[in-house]
């Protein structure tokens, strides 16, 4: 069953230096992933733990925040079909050595951790993840 959704992607520090937004963005748009809004910002260190907070027991956390808050990123509102999963799948696996032919993590990301994009995980995700960026 389809449903109209709105997800949240993040273009990472790694993609955004690359210049690889417009690519990144077209690649959205050929699938039927509209952008509802965006905008350009650069994250405090704190600001990025608040964001990824849910992993804060990971290894690989602290790590994370620092390179998320490293340099400028493009947050944007995506808006279609089944966004959730589209993008995930469009994203690919999150080791782009494990991604998928032609998929965004595949075609531009280099290592686990600049993987070039983050993407809303589920619906209850994508809202809060949304309000975080843009309704506060
Ligand atoms: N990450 C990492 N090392 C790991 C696993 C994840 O640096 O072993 C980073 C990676 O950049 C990933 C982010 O942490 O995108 C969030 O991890 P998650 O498992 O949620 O992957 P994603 O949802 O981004 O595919
Ligand atoms: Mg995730």
């Amino acid at each position: 069953m389809s449903k109209l959704e709105q997800t949240l992607s993040i273009v990472k520090p790694d993609a955004v230096e690359r210049n690889l937004t417009e690519n990144i963005k077209t690649i959205f748009l050929k699938n039927n992933l509209i952008v509802k809004e965006s905008k350009k910002i650069h994250l405090s260190k704190e600001e990025a733990a608040e964001f990824y907070k849910v992993h804060q027991s990971k290894p690989f956390y602290d790590a994370l925040c620092s390179y998320l808050s490293s340099g400028p990123i493009m947050v944007m509102i995506l808006e279609g079909e089944n966004a959730v999963s589209l993008n995930r799948k469009l994203m690919g696996a999150t080791d782009p050595k494990n991604a998928d032919e032609n998929t965004i993590r595949k075609l531009y990301g280099i290592s686990i951790d600049k993987n070039s994009v983050h993407g809303s995980d589920s619906l209850d995700n994508a809202k809060r993840e949304i309000d975080f960026f843009f309704r506060n």
